[in-house]
Formats: C-alpha cells, sequence, structure tokens
C-alpha cells in the first residue's frame, strides 16, 4: 500500500473512533494534511475555530503566517504535511490536557510512521514536549536535536508557534529565523545521507 492509502486508512480509523476525548456533535476530525511523501512534517497543537470548520490544520490566522513563513523558504504548502497532538478542537480553544494528547498519539505516531519525515519540525510546547520533554523553547528552538523514535532516529526543530509569533514583535524575529535555518538543515542531512551511503558502498567492494 502507498503512503497515501496508509494514511487514509488512518485517517478513516479516527474517524469511526468514538472514544478520541475531544470528539463531540460539534467537532469535525482535523486530521492533517499535504504531502504523503513530504520531507517535512510540522506538528501543532490542536485546531482552532478555522481549523474546525474547515476540517484542516492551520487555515486560521496562524496558518496564513505558517504559509507566509513556507513561502519565504521557497516551500509550497502541498509539498509538506501539517497535522497536531489533537485532531478536534478543545473547548473554547483551551491548551490540550495530557490525556487527550494521550488519547490522539496513536494516529500521529501512525502518522509520523508512514511519512517517515526528514524533518519534525514542531510548533508550540506541546508537540516539542512529545519529543524532547525537558526542553525550554527559549533555548532550543531552532536548534536541531537528533531523538530516538523506535528503532530510528529523527531530526526534530523545534520552533515557536506561530500564534505567539502575532502576539510578539520579538517571538515573530525568532520564528522567521528559524524558519530561514531549514533549507540549510535539510542540506546537512542529505549530505549525511550521502556520505553514509558512499562509505557503504566502499564497505561492499571490500567483500
Ligand atoms: N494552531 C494549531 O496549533 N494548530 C492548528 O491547526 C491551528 C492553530
Amino acid at each position: 500500500m502507498d503512503k497515501k492509502s496508509k494514511l487514509e486508512e488512518i485517517k478513516d480509523k479516527a474517524l469511526a473512533d468514538d472514544k478520541l476525548p475531544l470528539r463531540t456533535k460539534e467537532t469535525n476530525l482535523v486530521f492533517g494534511v499535504g504531502n504523503p511523501e513530504a520531507e517535512i512534517l510540522f506538528i501543532g497543537e490542536g485546531p482552532g475555530y478555522w481549523e474546525n470548520v474547515k476540517s484542516e490544520p492551520f487555515v486560521g490566522p496562524a496558518g496564513r503566517l505558517l504559509d507566509k513563513l513556507l513561502e519565504l523558504i521557497n516551500i509550497k504548502r502541498q509539498e509538506v504535511f501539517i497535522t497536531n497532538v489533537v485532531m478536534h478542537r478543545p473547548p473554547n480553544n483551551r491548551d490540550p490536557l495530557p490525556q487527550e494528547i494521550e488519547a490522539y498519539r496513536p494516529y500521529l505516531d501512525a502518522i509520523i510512521e508512514i511519512i517517515s519525515p526528514k524533518i519534525i519540525v514542531t510548533l508550540g510546547r506541546f508537540s516539542m514536549a512529545k519529543f524532547l520533554p525537558n526542553a525550554v523553547i527559549s533555548k532550543v528552538h531552532g536548534n536541531p536535536s537528533l531523538v530516538k523514535w523506535g528503532d530510528d532516529e529523527i531530526t526534530v526543530v523545534p520552533m515557536y508557534h506561530p500564534a505567539a509569533a502575532l502576539r510578539s514583535n520579538e517571538i515573530m524575529v525568532k520564528l522567521r529565523e528559524d524558519f530561514l535555518k531549514l533549507p540549510a538543515i535539510l542540506a546537512s542531512l542529505d549530505k549525511a545521507k550521502e556520505k553514509e551511503e558512499k562509505e557503504e558502498e566502499k564497505q561492499m567492494a571490500l567483500f
């Protein structure tokens, strides 16, 4: 099965899951959107008003900023994949509770597993805490970390949430700077992979 079909299968499971804690008559599932073959996966916090209306993540004011930040580095929204730690809108946009994040975790983990991106960009503290539980955003934002993920390792770049940047000029500047680092981070991962493959070829030649 290709990645697109696998993602659809997981989405159908989430749609049918009536145990999800934030599921109500007023909330729509906001599973995620984008390219199943994405190199970059963005993980935010949870849907807001517009995301719930449209069943798509980051389509309100924070989403417009995210689109602009992507434009800044010549990446189209359709090239990446975007999702959240919870997939239904919390009441009055309150913070998601730990047990809510835990309830949606199997779906988010499945998305990560299927897409298997080169980089995960966490937007805000809730998605950062999934990979870097003790990190402080003001200290680590914009810095890639290699995080153990099952049998693999995954590069996680924590960033401020776009909604925080809309409230603070200082954070806007930092978020912009962090986005501008992404192309170089991607390129360095490609180089490291190339080197690894060359080493493997050399070893094979010795066999
Ligand atoms: N904020 C988020 O964290 N996610 C969204 O999808 C929209 C706003």
